[in-house]
C-alpha cells in the first residue's frame, strides 16, 4: 500500500463496536469483584499445569484474537494461578493484598493514562497532594520533596543517590565516582534488604563500600559497632557518606535504633536514609513510634505502599527532607522539555526532575482514591490488627511444645519452626523445608521462609488486611499436622 491508500483505510486502537466493548467491561467488572468475593473458598497456591505453561510459550500473535478472545485465554490460563497474596492465608515475603477499590482505581488510572512526569494537569496535583499525605502520616515536614516510585528498591536506590551526591563534596554528577578522594562508604546492618546493596553496587560505590555493621539478639543494628566502623573508616582516609537505618528488616521486623544513629549522623555530617518499607507504616499507631523514635529525623524515607497499605503493585515513596538536594540530584532539561509559564507545558516544577524515570504513571490515584475511601483512621486500625496477629500466632508457637520461635516477634514478622526435640539441626532444617513446601501445595498458607544463623524459619510477615484470628490457628494447626505426617514417612 502506497501512503495514500493507507490514509485511505485509517484504523484505530479504539474498539469497532463500542457497546461490545461495555459489555466486556461490566463482564470484567462482575467477574474480578466475584473473584474478590470469594478468594477465601480458593487455595493459597496451586502450581501451573504443563499445559498451562506451555500455552504461555506460544509466539507473538499475528492475526487477531479480539477482546473477548484474549479475555477468555486470560481467565483459563492467568486468572486461576495467582501468586496468592491476595488470599487470607497469604504471609509470603512481604507483600500487600490490594483492595476492590484498588483494582477499579487502576482501570480509572489507565482510562486516563496520563504521563505523570511533568506538564499542568490533574495527575500532577494528585501526586503532589498524595506526596503530602505522606509526609503528614509519617511525620515529615510539609518542606520536604518526594516521589512516587515502583516501591521499595527504587525509593532506596534515589534515597542513596541524593545522599551520595549531596554528602560526595565534589560534583560527583560531572567528575563521576572516580573523582573521590577516597572510598565513599555506606553503612547498614546485616539485617538490611538486599536493595541497599544493589543501589551501593548500581551508583558505582562498589559493594565493599557497603559496611554490613553486625545486629545484637533482636537482629537490630549493634549502634557501637557502627561508631567504631565510621572511626575506623575515617582514619583510613574513607569517606562515609550514609548510613542505612532498618524500620522493619525484612527478616524479623526488626527496627535498628534509629534515634541513636540519626544523633551519630548528625555529629558526623553523614546523610541518614532509613528503608522503612513496611516498618515505617507502623508509624500510623501512636504506641509503635517510641519504637520508630529517630525515624522523623531521616534526611530520607523509603516505605512502600503495595505492603502495609494494602494497595495494588506498584506502589513505594521516598521522601526527601533537602528538597534541593533531592532536585540537584535529578534535574536535567533538554530543551524538548523547557517549562512554559502557561498552557500544558507550564505547571509546577516536573516530577521527572526527582528521579529516573520520565514517563510516570498516574500510580497516585489509586492512592488518592483509597485514602479518601478509607480514611487513615482504618489503616491506623488495620496495621495495629496485623500486629495483634502477629502476637497471637507467636503466642500460639510458644503454647505448643513441637514449636519454637526462631526470632523475637518486634513488629508483624514471626519466624518459627517445628522442633520435636529429637532431631539434628539438619534435619529440622529439612523436615521445615518439607512443610513448607507442602503447605503451598496443598493450598493450605502461603508463609515463606529464612535462615537466622543458620536455622532455617517458617517466616509470616503480616500485611494482609483479609486475614483473620482462624487463619492462624489453621496454620499451626497444618504445621504441626505436616511435622506429625513427615516424622511418620520418615520412620
Ligand atoms: C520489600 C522491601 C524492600 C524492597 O521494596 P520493593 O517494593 O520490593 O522494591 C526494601 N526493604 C525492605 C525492608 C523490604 O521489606
Amino acid at each position: 500500500m502506497n501512503h495514500q491508500e493507507i490514509l485511505d483505510h485509517e484504523e484505530t486502537l479504539d474498539p469497532e463496536n463500542w457497546d461490545e466493548m461495555r459489555a466486556l467491561g461490566h463482564r470484567m467488572v462482575e467477574d474480578m469483584i466475584t473473584y474478590l468475593q470469594t478468594v477465601r473458598e480458593r487455595p493459597v497456591w496451586r502450581a501451573l499445569p504443563p499445559s498451562v505453561k506451555a500455552h504461555l510459550q506460544q509466539p507473538v500473535p499475528l492475526a487477531p484474537q479480539g477482546a473477548e478472545g484474549a479475555y477468555q485465554d486470560f481467565v483459563e490460563h492467568v486468572l486461576p494461578y495467582p501468586h496468592g497474596n491476595i488470599h487470607p492465608r497469604y504471609w509470603g515475603f512481604v507483600n500487600g493484598t490490594g483492595s476492590a477499590l484498588g483494582a477499579l482505581s487502576e482501570m480509572l488510572a489507565a482510562t486516563m493514562n496520563p504521563n505523570v512526569g511533568g506538564a499542568d494537569h490533574s495527575a500532577i496535583y494528585v501526586e503532589e497532594q498524595v506526596l503530602d499525605w505522606c509526609k503528614e502520616m509519617l511525620g515529615f515536614p510539609q518542606s520536604a520533596s518526594g516521589l512516587l516510585v515502583s516501591g521499595g528498591s527504587m525509593a532506596n536506590l534515589i534515597g542513596l543517590a541524593v545522599a551520595r551526591n549531596a554528602k560526595a563534596g565534589f560534583d560527583i554528577r560531572k567528575e563521576g565516582v572516580a573523582a573521590a578522594p577516597g572510598m565513599m562508604t555506606v553503612y547498614c546492618s546485616t539485617e538490611t534488604h538486599s536493595s541497599v546493596q544493589k543501589a551501593v553496587e548500581l551508583m558505582g560505590l562498589g559493594s565493599k563500600a557497603l559496611r554490613k555493621i553486625p545486629v545484637d539478639n533482636n537482629y537490630r543494628m549493634a549502634f557501637s559497632q557502627l561508631e567504631k566502623m565510621i572511626a575506623e573508616d575515617r582514619a583510613a582516609g574513607h569517606l562515609p557518606i550514609c548510613v542505612v537505618g532498618n524500620a522493619g528488616t525484612v527478616n524479623t521486623g526488626a527496627i535498628d535504633p534509629l534515634a541513636q544513629i540519626s544523633d551519630l549522623c548528625r555529629r558526623e555530617k553523614i546523610w541518614f536514609h532509613v528503608d522503612g518499607a513496611f516498618g515505617a507504616l507502623a508509624y500510623l499507631a501512636p504506641e509503635m513510634r517510641r519504637a520508630l523514635h529517630g525515624m522523623e529525623a531521616a534526611d530520607s524515607l523509603a516505605f512502600d505502599l503495595h505492603k502495609w497499605m494494602y494497595m495494588p503493585y506498584e506502589a513505594g515513596c521516598v521522601l526527601i527532607k533537602d528538597r534541593t538536594a533531592h532536585r540537584n540530584a535529578f534535574t536535567l532539561v533538554p530543551e524538548y522539555l523547557v517549562q512554559h509559564e502557561r498552557g500544558l507545558s507550564g505547571g509546577p516544577f516536573w516530577l521527572a526532575n526527582y528521579g529516573i524515570q520520565l514517563s510516570r504513571g498516574f500510580r497516585a490515584l489509586k492512592v488518592w482514591l483509597l485514602l479518601k475511601e478509607h480514611g487513615v483512621d482504618k489503616y491506623r486500625r488495620l496495621i495495629r490488627q496485623n500486629i495483634a496477629q502477629a502476637r497471637y500466632l507467636a503466642q500460639l508457637v510458644e503454647q505448643n511444645a513441637e514449636l519454637e520461635l526462631v526470632a523475637p516477634v518486634a513488629l508483624n514478622v514471626v519466624c518459627f519452626r517445628f522442633n520435636p526435640k529429637n532431631m539434628s539441626e539438619e534435619k529440622l532444617n529439612e523436615v521445615n523445608r518439607q512443610i513448607l513446601m507442602e503447605l503451598h501445595e496443598r493450598g493450605i498458607a502461603s508463609p515463606t521462609s529464612t535462615i537466622l544463623h543458620g536455622t532455617y524459619a517458617l517466616r509470616a510477615a503480616i500485611t494482609n488486611h483479609r486475614s483473620r484470628k482462624e487463619d492462624f490457628d489453621v496454620l499451626v494447626a497444618e504445621t504441626l499436622r505436616l511435622g506429625a505426617e513427615m516424622l511418620c514417612t520418615r520412620g
